[in-house]
Formats: structure tokens, sequence, C-alpha cells
């Protein structure tokens, strides 16, 4: 893109910053227009960089005189304004897609509907520890679009929601893991299973013989939309119940194989992040390593020193023998399966919240055999109580944060956990998963 475009970007969150940022680096003439009120913090970056922008309203007249536009992932296609850029044909990209078009280095991009933020930061993590120049972008934390407009890196960790997915042209990433499917956001993609996988498989749509995708063979409905997908990327399968051809296994000794050209052996008790979901999300970033050539020595390393992310299975405290654990980012049943999975304690668990269609009925054997007692923590626990009485010895309601902890540690003895994997979505009684798992943290270093 030699030319001056004049170019459009809708969304002044991070992504839209970003896009606006590098956009202004490459000399292009830059409009950021955003239909609700900017937090302070990016509209002064807007006016410190000098990109102009308009608040609260899109001018359509503007916008429609674009030659390109950067959409931020959370506007959804059927908006107005999107139709009217369709009809009108200008080029609409995502910040990912517009990012990559000016990135030098290797991207290692990462989707799924769970463990996406524990990957990338692994990954990252990784090529770190080899030494390597590696940014950690996406969903995660700076964009993608912003980091390149600060300086190049050799490598990106990607972390991609299918929203951002949503709009690539051309994007390739050099290796693409996909963790899982389950459904999750359905609202965006018409109730339909189908179109939202279609979105996370949109990850591989540019990938050529050279490209790498890595995915979990023993995810049953990744492996139904991969069946008709045309896949030309090398395949890497990960798998805790079967043994693979390429990829990530564990042997009958619990031992960790990654199996590209020479194999590298870990004993899956020295990974850092225990729990089955997270020896896929280990296994996922070994394979990523192995295939950058990462020595062996630092992939092992990089696995066993991995610290866990806050709000992800975080341990919090023990207090008299009883631990505390923050799984505020569990906003969906698979998400709290693999938590309860993980549990080796006798379990008090705290959940509820805004719940997106959830069918409970999986996690029925889990809680039979490893929940203690149901603290529902949500202004409608109904579907709660009719799926868990009679399986877990107690249901109960809180009304707020600090009484489900109370509540808890009052009923725990020494031996227990207190695990909040709430299952559903906070946005009825907290601002959002953070503020969620924040209060959790609060509350039990109040006890
Ligand atoms: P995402 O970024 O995709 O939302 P995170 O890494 O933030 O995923 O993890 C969110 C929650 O999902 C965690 O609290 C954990 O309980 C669960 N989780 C993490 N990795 C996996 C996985 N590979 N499979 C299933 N669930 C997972």
């Amino acid at each position: 893109m030699n030319r001056n475009l004049n170019i459009v970007v809708l969304g002044g969150g991070e992504s839209g910053l970003g896009a606006a940022k590098l956009a202004q680096k490459l000399g292009h003439s830059v409009f950021l227009s955003d239909r609700s009120s900017l937090s302070a913090e990016n509209r002064q970056a807007l006016i410190e960089s000098n990109i102009d922008f308009e608040e609260g309203q899109h001018s359509e007249d503007r916008i429609l005189g674009a030659d390109l536009i950067i959409k931020s992932p959370g506007i959804p296609e059927k908006t107005p304004l999107i139709q009217k850029i369709r009809t009108a044909q200008i080029e609409l990209i995502s910040e990912i897609e517009f990012a990559a078009r000016h990135c030098q280095g290797t991207i290692i991009a990462i989707t799924g509907t769970n463990g996406k933020t524990t990957v990338t930061s692994m990954v990252h993590h990784l090529l770190e520890t080899a030494g390597k120049n590696v940014a950690l972008v996406g969903n995660i934390g700076t964009s993608f679009a912003g980091s390149i407009a600060e300086g190049d890196h050799d490598y990106y960790a990607l972390e991609v929601s299918s929203f951002q997915l949503d709009d690539i042209i051309h994007f390739k990433p050099h290796i693409a893991i996909l963790t899982n499917i389950t459904p999750d956001h359905l609202d965006r993609y018409n109730n339909s299973l189908d179109e939202y996988a279609a979105a996370k498989l949109r990850i591989s749509k540019n990938q050529d013989e050279k490209d790498h995708f890595i995915y979990c063979v023993d995810d049953a409905l990744t492996n139904k939309y991969l069946q008709d997908y045309p896949l030309r990327a090398q395949q890497w399968q990960l798998s805790l119940e079967q043994s693979v051809d390429n990829g990530a296994q564990i042997n009958s000794d619990g031992i960790l194989q990654i199996i590209i050209n020479q194999q590298l052996d870990m004993d899956i008790n020295e990974l850092a992040l225990q729990g089955k979901h997270n020896t896929y999300n280990s296994m996922a970033s070994g394979v990523a390593g192995r295939l950058l050539n990462i020595r062996k020595e630092a992939i092992r390393e990089s696995l066993a020193s991995f610290e866990s992310i806050e709000h992800r299975l975080e341990s919090v405290l023990q207090i008299y023998g009883i631990e505390f654990i923050n799984d505020s980012k569990a906003t969906n049943v698979n998400s709290t399966w693999y938590a309860l999975e993980s549990m080796q304690k006798p379990t008090i668990w705290i959940a509820g919240g805004v719940d997106k269609g959830n069918d409970y009925s999986q996690l029925a054997k889990l809680v039979g055999e490893k929940v203690k007692a149901l603290i529902c923590l949500g202004t409608d626990n109904s579907k709660l109580h009719a799926a868990f009485e009679g399986l877990a010895p107690m249901v109960i309601d809180a009304a707020d944060m600090d009484e489900a902890v109370r509540m808890a540690y009052k009923m725990g003895d020494k031996g227990d956990a207190v695990l909040l994997s709430p299952a559903c979505a906070s946005f009825d009684l907290f601002e959002n998963y953070e503020d969620r798992g924040r209060q959790f943290k609060n509350a039990v270093r109040q006890l």
C-alpha cells in the first residue's frame, strides 16, 4: 500500500486505536469514528497522536467516502452502517488483517472457544525463554496493529477471537492453533454453530503447505468441522486419549511426547499448570515451539515455569487449610467442566450469572463426584437449582460475592477447595469477569 489512502477506523477501543496509530504511521489520512463515547485514556491518546476522530456518532458521509475501512471486532455485521459500507463496496477489513499486511515477523495465531489467552501467553513465554524477540498481542492486551506501529518484532503470539477472523482477507499465520470449539457467542452468528465454527476455522483459510495448523483431535466439534474443511497447512494433532502420528500425546507412563522430527519427552507432573485442559494448552505451545525450531531444553523449561494467569484457576490463598481458587474467566459450561475436572479436593463451588442458554447436564457426573456444596451467585439461579439439587449435597443462594465467600468459608473443612468457576457471564452482578474475580479475591482476603 504505497498510495496515501483515506482510512476510516470504526471503533475506538484498543484495536481501533492501534489500527489508527498504524495507519497514521504509514502516512495515510486517518479518521476514527466511535458511536459511543471513548475512554478518557483513548481520547487523550488520539489527541496526542494528532488523529482526527469523532465519538457519540458516526458521520456516514465521511465514512462512506473512505478508501479503506478498518472495523473493530465489537461491531456486528448486522449493523446498518456496516450494511451500507457493503453496499457501497468499500474495502472493509479487521484490525488483524490490516496489521498482518504490515507485519514482517512470524505470526503464531491462537483461536478457539476456551484457552486462547492461556496458550497465547504460553507461546509468548516459550519464545521469551528461548531468547527470542516476541510480542504478546491481540485480544490479550496490546492490539496487533498498535504493536506494529510501535516497532517490529521477530515473532508475534497473537490471540484472535472469532470476531476478528470475520473480516480477514489475506491474513495468513505461519502457525495457527485452534484450541477447541464449543458453543459460545452464538448470538453473533445467527444462533448457528456452523457459522461460529466456520469463523474459527477461517484462521487457516489462507495458510498453505509451508504453514502449520495445530488442533485438538479429542475435540468432537473440531473433528466434525474439519472433515469438510479444505485444510492446506501441515496438520499437528494434540491428544490425551489416543496416539497421534504428528503432534503431541501422552504415553501410558504419563509422559508428554511431542513428535516432530526428534521426539521431546516430558513428565506431565513437571508441567507448571495442572488439569487436563492445561495439558492440552502446554502441548499446543510445545508443538508450536518445536515447529519454530526452539531447543528442547527451552521448551521444557518454559512449560515447567509458566505462571498461571489471573482469573484462570488462580490459587488465591489458603486459609486454615481451605484453598480459594479464582476461575472467574470460566464464562461457559465447557471451561467450568475442565475446572471441576482438575479439582483434587472436595469442592465448594460458586457458580452462576448470566446464562447463555447453558446445558448443565455435562457437569452432572463431576458435580456428583467432587462438589460438596454449590453456592449460586446470580440474579436468577433457578436453572442451577433444577440441574444440581440432589447431585450436590447442598445448593444455596448468595446475594453477593462477600456473602458467597463467607458462606463457603463457614462450610469448608481443612483440605477443601472453594472454587469460583461461574460457567456464566458476569453482567448481572459485576462489570465484567475481571471485576467478579477481583471481588472474589478481596472477599477472600477479608476473611
Ligand atoms: P479464552 O482466552 O479462550 O477465554 P482462557 O485461557 O482465558 O481462554 O481460559 C478461560 C477458561 O477456560 C479458564 O478459566 C479455564 O477454566 C478454561 N480453559 C482454559 N484452557 C482450556 C482448554 N484448552 N479447554 C477447555 N477449557 C479451557
